[in-house]
């Protein structure tokens, strides 16, 4: 008897270890932080891994930090004792995060009733693991003369890293570089990228010139093993699985502070444990290196490096390591952002905030800043994704469609304005 109790202890043990609980986990929100609040919180979070900042703080903006049950009291009274205005933004993370896979499901019995054939399992109904965005890529390489795969390398832990190149518009003409995926929790990511690029071949008839001026180069899962490993284990985990060295066992180095422009001189944390560790020098990850390799072996070079995040609704233009450090050309980024975010705006009535990535929080090794002063791209983004934290992470997935629209039209201005300057400069 003893022994079969041992037994069903264990082995629920180990069922539960499958996947980490969010049980009792609350999400708090900040009021409007003050430079000295906004400061106090940065040191919170350079210092201590128990508090989870969904978002980072920074003065004029709100933050949104996630708990344990464990810790909500005491982290209620260091915010009370600051002086902190804050409100439970999400209750229960476990009940979100059950209240969106239920969400998805009932979208896929609908949609499996009328489902038209196609070569690949992936939709923008639900949220999905790597192998099936590159069966994505595969299945339109397969169908188009002009599309291929290209293996970029492998991850850490030996996923293939796969880039979707669209090489219609052939040798020489202007090349667009999206990255998506490279924090791992962020799944809102790698499905608008995704349908940005079906919108683009599937319904190619509809926008030619998209495809017949630009060359696209598509990384969908720039962080594969830290992707997979958040939906097969830890929800929550944001960076890549390569072991650190750390005495406490903690993996994983923050792909986006891990890049070689200004690596390492503002936003970052040398605690190995923490989700801001830059890595113990640039490009340290094989994922980012990858990357780094190929986009450096496009000819010419891509004229624009998107990168795909959330939350929060935000157009982001460069720089983001520090205060007041611009692009030479930033009246024409900045221009693109505004121009692209009202674009946006008109199709679901969603505000995304085009703004300077210094002015969200100055944090350094990010992939936009290396693509615009390391890479020579002439534009470099990084929008950070629905929503404004109703949901954050867990957006529920029959959002996936109206976040793409609505990035489709931004990106449409994106385009547009490619290829005049380009066309222009021929
Ligand atoms: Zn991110």
């Amino acid at each position: 008897m003893r022994s079969l109790v041992l037994l069903s202890c264990c082995l629920l043990g180990a069922a539960l270890a499958s996947s980490r609980s969010y049980d009792g986990y609350t999400v708090f929100r900040t009021g409007k932080l003050n430079a000295t609040s906004a400061k106090f919180l940065r040191e919170v979070q350079m210092s201590s891994n128990l508090i989870d900042f969904w978002t980072e703080p920074a003065p004029g903006r709100r933050t949104d930090m996630m708990v344990s049950e464990k810790m909500s009291e005491e982290t209620k009274k260091m915010l009370a004792d600051n002086h902190i205005h804050f409100h439970t933004m999400i209750q229960d993370v476990q009940k979100l995060i059950e209240e969106n896979d239920a969400i998805a499901k009932k979208m896929k019995k609908m949609k499996n009733k009328m489902a038209p054939k196609k070569d690949y399992d992936l939709d923008w109904d639900d949220y999905y693991d790597h192998d099936v965005l590159n069966q994505f890529l595969d299945a339109l390489a397969g169908a188009n003369d002009w599309a291929e795969v290209i293996n970029i390398g492998q991850s850490y832990e030996g996923r293939d890293m796969n880039v979707l190149a669209i090489t219609k518009a052939g040798p020489g003409a202007p090349k667009v570089w999206l990255e998506a995926g490279i924090h791992a929790r962020e799944w809102i990511a790698p499905a608008v990228a995704t349908f940005i690029v079906r919108e683009l071949v599937e319904n190619y008839a509809a926008h030619p010139d998209y495809v017949d001026k630009l060359n696209w180069y598509l990384l969908p899962s720039a962080n594969p093993d830290g992707y997979q490993y958040s939906r097969d284990s830890d929800r929550m985990w944001r960076k890549t699985r390569s072991p650190t060295g750390s005495i406490f066992g903690c993996k994983g180095v923050d792909p986006n502070r891990n890049w070689g422009y200004h690596w390492g001189e503002s936003g970052v944390s040398n605690d190995k444990c923490s989700d801001i560790y830059p890595g113990p020098e640039a490009f340290s990850e094989i994922e980012m290196q990858n990357i780094k390799n190929f986009v450096e072996s496009l000819e010419p070079v891509p004229i624009l490096g998107h990168c795909f995040h959330s939350y929060s609704q935000l157009w982001l233009w460069p720089y983001g390591y520090a205060y007041n450090a611009y692009p030479p050309n930033r009246e024409e980024v900045e221009q693109l952002a505004i121009d692209a975010s009202d674009a946006l705006y008109q199709v679901h009535g969603t505000v995304f905030d085009p703004i300077n990535s210094a002015e969200l929080y100055p944090a350094a090794g990010a992939s936009d800043d290396w693509y615009k002063g390391s890479l020579g791209s002439r534009f470099a983004f990084t929008t950070e994704l629905r929503d404004t934290g109703r949901h954050g992470f867990v957006l529920p997935a029959d959002q996936i469609i109206p976040s793409g629209e609505e990035m489709w039209a931004g990106f449409e201005v994106v385009i547009n304005k490619l290829i005049e300057v380009s066309e222009k400069e021929a």
